[in-house]
């Protein structure tokens, strides 16, 4: 059976070709527009929870390895869905990071907190620069 064909901003029916999606250029510049919007937003959003992650790893970590529970980051309002980067040891164990700051996930509820190494990715590294520059 064929499915409403209407058009995807406005929902006017459409006659005509199947694969046609908007009744006429605005519609489809409207549309257009708004999906780029969302786009953009979630960046921007994204970008907020990185930068806040970053905030609230090097405030509990200023001085490089410190070990906490995970529930003070969670409730310090860290995000657990979005990191930079990532750097997997030799060992198999993952950090995550947030720019220089990252973490890893520790038995007993438990993260470690570290700063980036140069080590781990020397050109990486070089981005951040040292602590006071
Ligand atoms: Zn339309």
């Amino acid at each position: 059976m064929d499915q409403a064909h209407t058009c995807l901003e406005c929902n006017t029916p459409l006659k005509g070709r199947l694969d046609k999606k908007f009744c006429n250029d605005q519609c489809r510049y409207l549309y257009n527009n708004r999906k780029k919007r969302k786009h953009e937003a979630a960046i921007l959003y994204i970008n907020s929870v990185l930068r806040k992650n970053r905030s609230i790893l090097k405030t509990l970590s200023p001085i490089g390895k410190t070990t906490v529970r995970k529930k003070l980051l969670i409730n310090s309002g860290f995000n657990f869905d979005f990191h930079t980067h990532i750097y997997r040891t030799n060992s198999g164990m993952i950090y995550y990071f947030c720019y220089e700051y990252g973490y890893t996930l520790a038995p007993e509820e438990k993260v470690i907190l570290v700063t980036y190494q140069p080590y781990m990715n020397p050109a990486i590294h070089k981005l951040f620069g040292n602590k006071n520059e």
